[in-house]
């Protein structure tokens, strides 16, 4: 069986929050408000507000359900998400509102997450959506599943898969590289796992060569997944480190149209794929001395 990658269904399962620390402290801040409600003193008998179940801002509609969070709170907060992601990565906030907008979906359950997004998700939180047509995205969609404690952690990894397809036009970005750059929005925990797993393979001769990994869009089996999403936010944040994180996309874009050998020539001064691999190799070893 050949495991595909494709926006939807991304096999990961997403926590988040590497870019949102505000998007943190917001849902913390969500999380003190239950708080307070159980504090609050027995006189307060004004009534509660009901929590928006979709809201609209320039660039989201947001669909949540009863007892859910907020919607608006929820758009606000990817309204915040989206600059920063486009700043981090592209180096200038877009003034230019999406057309069309993004639809983010919350889940309460897991049946209505996998009925929106496909059995095949089984071991995930989130999943992104764009659909093109002659080169122009014509949908952008975002499911998130809510987890007990009502937060929407997976927001960050999705939003960037989102953002960055923008650069892309009439193409889905190279699986290491979409993959890497939207694990890198995932929680430090989550991120501590994922080099273990890298260095896992490493040392047991199961890491794919770069040469493979630069141009993977299949596995073969499901116990290739840690190897291949280690490796991939371990590379990517190898480059975004090397030099300003803004080169790695055009990079990756040079790198589709010419080949990786001439856009690591040209971008970062790397003599070859060869080269990569041993630089980046002793950047898993160095890493993991400390
Ligand atoms: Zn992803």
């Amino acid at each position: 069986m050949a495991y595909k990658f494709h926006f939807g269904n991304r096999p990961l399962p997403i926590l988040a929050n590497g870019l949102g620390l505000l998007l943190l402290a917001l849902y913390l801040a969500f999380g003190s408000e239950a708080c307070s409600a159980v504090a609050a003193k027995p006189t307060d008998t004004r009534p509660k507000q009901r929590p928006n179940l979709v809201a609209t801002t320039s660039n989201f509609v947001v669909r949540s359900y009863d007892g859910g969070p907020d919607a608006a709170e929820i758009a606000q907060v990817c309204e915040t998400l989206r600059p920063q992601i486009q700043n981090k990565w592209l180096g200038k906030v877009s003034a230019d509102s999406w057309k069309p907008t993004c639809g983010i979906v919350l889940h309460a359950t897991k049946g209505s997450y996998l009925r929106a997004v496909g059995p095949g998700a089984g071991q995930t939180s989130g999943s992104s959506l764009i659909n093109q047509q002659s080169g122009r995205i014509v949908s952008r969609r975002i499911d998130v599943l809510v987890d007990q404690h009502g937060r929407t952690t997976a927001l960050p990894h999705e939003l960037t898969h989102i953002v960055l397809a923008d650069y892309f036009p009439g193409k889905q970005p190279p699986a290491w590289f979409d993959e890497g750059i939207a694990t890198l929005a995932d929680s430090e925990e989550k991120l501590a796992r994922h080099n273990r797993d890298c260095c896992h393979a490493v040392h047991t001769g199961t890491a794919f060569p770069l040469i493979e990994l630069l141009t993977l869009d299949n596995l073969s089996s499901a116990e290739q997944f840690p190897a291949f999403y280690g490796q991939s936010v371990s590379l990517v944040r190898f480059l975004a480190e090397r030099d300003e994180p803004t080169k790695i996309l055009p990079f990756v874009k040079l790198g589709i149209e010419t080949g990786y050998a001439e856009a690591l020539r040209t971008s970062y001064g790397i003599e070859s794929v060869g080269q990569l691999q041993r630089l980046w190799l002793n950047n898993v070893l160095a890493l993991q001395a400390r």
